[in-house]
């Protein structure tokens, strides 16, 4: 069995073992995650790698980022199952700080956010997500200096909310994006997949499956908003209940009349059962 990496869950234990990893003059990547890690997550690991930088991996299901009526509490963890996959990529470094840890007794700021965070796609159904992300993030940097930050396009507007905020603020690293990993039959890879029916997980490719076709559409000439219309007809008729299936422009996020107005990024967000799936694709 493979080593372990070493696991910090206090703030001086966390600057001693970077210190170590930096003593070697070595470049380092965050990969900010809420653990019960899947090949999505060890993909970001692996691209941080193949750019020669030595991996810090922060596992922290982060409060701030759930609505009361979210699933905080049941969230998956699992930490053993996280720290053999790390062991099998030899990933540096495990930041896996307590709740009191990240938010000390008194703890009372917010990064706020304007931009790609007030697009009215995710925001509008999590009012406190990119918030609590960006907070948390913003934390994550300060806590681990890194020279880079690895993102899923999975989260796709959690990626440009970061890449806008780093630059904003003048975070000194470089935010890096990583195309979204599929199952066989396109459904992207989530933590949350676990909560999904045999039922459910057979239905739940239709997403992908739908983006797949409108992107193939609209590129063939057809208009946005009818082809649109017909996708969410089929997600629908596919049992899900749609929060938002939209084209956006794929660097502001801002609405699009037509694909002209491109580069186009679709994006969906939809419930199946109780459980909440998102994903995207270029256009
Ligand atoms: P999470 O643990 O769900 O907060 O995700 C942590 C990071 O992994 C985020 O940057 C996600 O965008 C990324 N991620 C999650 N699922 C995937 C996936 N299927 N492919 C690529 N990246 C992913």
């Amino acid at each position: 069995m493979p080593k372990r990496p070493p696991v910090a869950r206090t703030l001086p234990a966390l600057h001693r073992a970077l210190d170590k990893l930096r003593s070697r003059k070595a470049q380092v990547a965050i990969v900010p995650t809420m653990g019960a890690l899947h090949d999505g997550h060890l993909t970001l690991v692996r691209t941080a790698q193949r750019r020669g930088l030595k991996v810090v991996v922060s596992i922290f299901v982060n409060p701030a980022q759930f609505a009361p009526s979210e699933d905080f509490a049941s969230y998956p963890r699992t930490m053993d199952a996280d720290l053999d996959k790390l062991a099998t990529l030899g990933a540096n470094l495990v930041w896996a700080p307590t709740v009191d840890v990240m938010y000390p007794e008194g703890f009372a700021s917010r990064i706020a956010l304007d931009g790609p965070a007030v697009a009215d796609l995710e925001d509008r159904f999590r009012p406190h997500f990119f918030g609590g992300v960006a907070t948390v993030v913003g934390k994550l940097f300060n806590q681990c200096r890194p020279d880079a930050a690895m993102f899923g396009e999975k989260d796709y507007q959690q990626l440009k909310v970061v890449s806008r905020m780093a630059q904003d603020l003048d975070m000194r690293l470089k935010v890096i994006g990583v195309p979204t990993v599929r199952e066989k039959d396109g459904l992207a890879l989530s933590s949350r997949n676990v909560y999904l029916s045999q039922d459910e997980r057979r239905v739940a490719p239709v997403l992908h499956r739908t983006m797949k076709d409108v992107a193939a559409k609209l590129r063939a000439g057809a208009e946005l908003e009818p082809v649109l219309a017909d996708g969410r007809a089929v997600i629908a008729e596919a049992g899900f209940a749609i929060d938002y299936f939209e084209a956006r422009h794929a660097e502001t996020l801002a609405p699009i009349a037509s694909i002209k107005d491109g580069p186009v990024r679709l994006l969906v967000a939809a419930k199946i059962g109780r459980t909440r799936l998102i994903d995207n694709i270029k256009a």
